[in-house]
């Protein structure tokens, strides 16, 4: 395996370097510093549907998506026009206007199961909201939660599995204490017998079950339905709310989700990313029973001062119903780019006498760049597979290719991609693969 490339151009090296002294390591979220591939940071200046042009003008072809956002690419013309026109009419209002009720609209006309929403302004407070709401209506502290998944950075989310198989989580962060750690039962994902055990003997002191819709901060961990079903029917049985957090899966894996996909309906749902078009907007919801315990109606304290900003609002509204027209026409679109984009990325592999996997699920697709089966629990992810990865990535970024720099997120498939741009990405991962593993 080659040496790590030079992946940042001096513009944007320049940058990067003022930004070290303003911001804890130039950026503000972690990720996007580039520490686990090596390298510094590339700086975005502008970006239009699949492709983005950095600092230095150089052009790139973007599997990242703002991390997932941008199902449509970037500036997609619709979300630009709602944006540009509803800013012109005030940016924040701090009181009710009818662009909430329009996004509210959509979300709960599109999802069977919703009756209510609420919007925050990201996935982290959507999903603290939801948690919140859940120990609200069970009248219980503990929450079950499974390694892999990423659910925010609320304190009591940010836990790892101590030893054992069904444990207390122990803190993942500095500055979380022990006590909110503590409230946080951690189990591997795809482990039926293991959470049954856990609900037979806590089931009666658990608020909530969150999981991912399909866990994609980790790797992408598809789960079996038997052990989906499983959460559901334990869940029923022991009174415990089951919430399915829908930030990346909500509206990209179509119009219903991870849910759908599933078959199931969870008690409570989270969104965020493709909820607001790009713009800051989180939102939870589920039955209007549980909806009405929230402040001011119920004794559920939780408020925004940007929430349901109009701006906001109108972006992701202008973004679902793009999604939604055509009979939702553009998840057909993005299931043919995906399947494209995977089949050609395994014929690279193949090809290339690697025996790693693609995993895929719609628009989502992940490499674990690992012999054998592909992972299905965070325990089997390889850690050598981070190592590989890094190679690849520098040498794709030199062949004009953007993809996560980190092993463990997903690619993103966007409506601004085309086959053209697949066949190209899968010529740059022919070329990469041969000269970083050749
Ligand atoms: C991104 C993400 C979050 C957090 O959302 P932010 O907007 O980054 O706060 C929560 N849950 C899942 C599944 C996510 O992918």
């Amino acid at each position: 395996q080659r040496g790590m490339a030079v992946t940042a151009g001096p513009r944007s090296s320049e940058l990067y370097a003022r930004a070290c002294r303003l911001m804890p390591a130039g950026v503000n979220s972690p990720v996007r510093a580039f520490a686990s591939v090596g390298g510094e940071p590339i700086f975005y200046d502008r970006a239009s549907g699949c492709r983005f042009t950095d600092a230095d003008g150089r052009e790139f072809i973007d599997y990242v998506g703002s991390w997932g956002p941008l199902i449509l690419g970037h500036a997609h013309p619709a979300v630009i026009e709602a944006v540009t026109i509803s800013a012109a009419d005030g940016t924040s209002f701090g009181a009710p206007c009818a662009r909430e009720i329009e996004l509210a609209e959509l979300v709960v006309d599109t999802v069977p199961f919703l009756e209510m929403v609420r919007f925050v302004s990201s996935g982290t407070e959507a999903v603290m909201s939801a948690v919140r709401l859940a120990r609200g209506v069970t009248g219980r502290d503990a929450i079950v939660k499974f390694t892999g998944c990423y659910h925010g950075h609320a304190d009591y989310l940010l836990v790892a599995a101590g030893s054992g198989l069904a444990t207390f989580g122990t803190p993942s962060s500095a500055g979380v204490p022990e006590s909110s750690a503590g409230h946080t039962l951690l189990l591997p994902l795809d482990d039926e017998a293991a959470f049954r055990r856990l609900m037979t003997k806590h089931g009666d002191e658990i608020a909530a079950v969150i999981i991912e819709g399909i866990p994609a901060n980790n790797g992408l961990l598809p789960q079996s339905e038997s052990f989906v079903d499983v959460l559901r029917t334990e869940c029923t049985r022991h009174g415990a709310m089951l919430i399915f957090d829908e930030v990346i899966t909500g509206f990209r894996l179509g119009p219903d989700g991870a849910a759908g996909h599933y078959g199931i309906e969870p008690d409570l749902v989270t969104y965020g990313k493709i909820i607001g078009g790009g713009m800051p907007v989180g939102a939870y919801g589920g039955k209007r029973a549980h909806m009405e315990r929230l402040a001011p109606l119920g004794p559920v304290y939780q408020a925004g001062t940007l929430s349901g900003n109009p701006v906001a609002m109108a972006a992701g509204a202008a973004a679902l119903r793009t999604l939604l027209a055509d009979g939702g026409s553009t998840w057909d679109r993005l299931e043919t780019l995906g399947a494209r984009l995977e089949t050609g990325l395994r014929e690279v592999f193949t090809k290339h006498d690697h025996q790693w996997s693609v995993v895929r699920r719609g628009s989502i697709l992940w490499l674990a760049l690992q012999d054998g089966p592909a992972p299905v629990t965070a325990e089997d992810i390889d850690t050598g597979a981070a190592e590989r990865y890094a190679g690849l990535h520098a040498a794709l970024l030199e062949r004009g290719v953007y993809l996560a720099p980190s092993a463990y997120e997903v690619i993103f498939v966007s409506a601004a991609h085309d086959e053209a741009v697949i066949d190209q990405t899968v010529a740059a991962f022919d070329e990469a693969v041969a000269e970083v593993f050749g």
